[in-house]
C-alpha cells in the first residue's frame, strides 16, 4: 500500500524549501471545475471519437460541418461559466509567496488567470478558448462576441473584416505550438529548483518534454495525478491521488 501521507510530506518539505517553482498543468486540474479531460475515464475524446475531428486542422479548414459541430460545442462548453478551484488557488499561493517561476499549462480555459495567477507568470501551451482568430488575416477579438453570433444563428461564422475562417486561438492537431511559448516554458523549466507537474498523463509533445528538462537541470520533480504518467520516472516523488486533496497539503 502506498504511504501517501509520508510522500506528501517530502512533497511538501521540497516545496517548502523552494526558491524558484515551475508549475506544469493539465486537464487533471480543471476536472474539479466540470470541465471534462479529454483522454480519461470520462474524457472528450473517450467518449465520442468523432469529436477529435473538430480538434485536426484539415478537418476544421476543410469541413462546414465539421466547423458547425466545433461552433457548438464552444457555444455549450461549460468553461464558459466554470470557477477555478482549490488546486488552482494552491498554485496562486505559491504565486503570493514569491517562489512561482512560471505556470505552463496544457488547458485552454484560462482558469489560473482567473484564480489569480499573474498573466505574465501564465504560458498557455495549448492557446486559449478566449480568444478567437482568423485563419486568414490573423485578426483576433474576444470569443465570447463569435459565441454570441452562434448563438443568434450563425452556424458558421466568419471573420467580420475578411470573410476567413474563424477558430479558437488554441492549438489543434497538425498545428505546431507557438514558438515563443514553448520557449518560455523550457526556459522556465531550465530556471527552477523544483517542477510541480499536476494534473496532466504527459504524453502530448513537446509539452511533456518540460519534464526531462527540468530534470536535466537539476530541479526536483513531483508529479501529482490521478493516473501513472508517461514521466514518472524522472520524478522525485509521484503522488497518484486526487489534486484537490493533495495539493492543498503540499503547498500549505
Ligand atoms: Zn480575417
Amino acid at each position: 500500500m502506498t504511504d501517501y501521507a509520508g510522500l506528501i510530506e517530502r512533497a511538501r518539505e521540497t516545496v517548502r524549501a523552494a526558491q524558484r517553482i515551475t508549475a506544469f498543468t493539465g486537464a487533471g486540474i480543471s476536472t474539479d471545475s466540470g470541465i471534462p479531460d479529454f483522454r480519461g475515464p470520462n474524457g472528450v475524446w473517450t467518449k465520442n471519437p468523432l469529436a477529435e475531428k473538430t480538434s485536426t486542422l484539415s478537418h476544421y479548414l476543410n469541413d462546414p460541418e465539421v466547423r458547425k459541430i466545433a461552433w457548438q460545442n464552444r457555444a455549450r462548453n461549460m468553461a464558459w461559466v466554470a470557477e477555478q478551484n482549490i488546486g488552482h488557488r494552491a498554485h496562486v499561493q505559491l504565486q503570493q509567496r514569491g517562489v512561482l517561476r512560471a505556470e505552463a499549462t496544457q488547458n485552454v480555459d484560462g482558469l489560473h488567470q482567473k484564480a489569480g495567477n499573474q498573466p505574465e507568470l501564465v504560458h498557455e501551451l495549448h492557446g486559449t478558448m478566449h480568444v478567437a482568430v482568423c485563419w486568414d488575416c490573423k485578426d483576433t477579438h474576444p470569443m465570447r462576441a463569435a459565441v454570441e453570433r452562434v448563438l443568434a444563428g450563425d452556424a458558421d461564422p466568419k471573420c467580420l473584416l475578411c470573410g476567413g475562417i474563424l477558430k479558437s486561438d488554441t492549438i489543434l492537431f497538425e498545428e505546431s505550438l507557438k514558438q515563443e511559448v514553448i520557449e518560455a516554458a523550457l526556459g522556465a523549466a531550465d530556471d527552477c529548483d523544483v517542477l510541480l507537474v499536476v494534473g496532466s498523463s504527459l504524453r502530448v509533445y513537446p509539452a511533456a518534454n518540460i519534464v526531462p528538462r527540468a530534470k536535466a537541470n537539476g530541479a526536483h520533480v513531483i508529479i501529482v495525478n490521478g493516473q501513472p504518467t508517461d514521466m514518472d520516472r524522472y520524478a522525485d516523488i509521484v503522488i497518484n491521488a486526487d489534486i484537490g486533496t493533495v495539493l492543498p497539503q503540499i503547498v500549505e
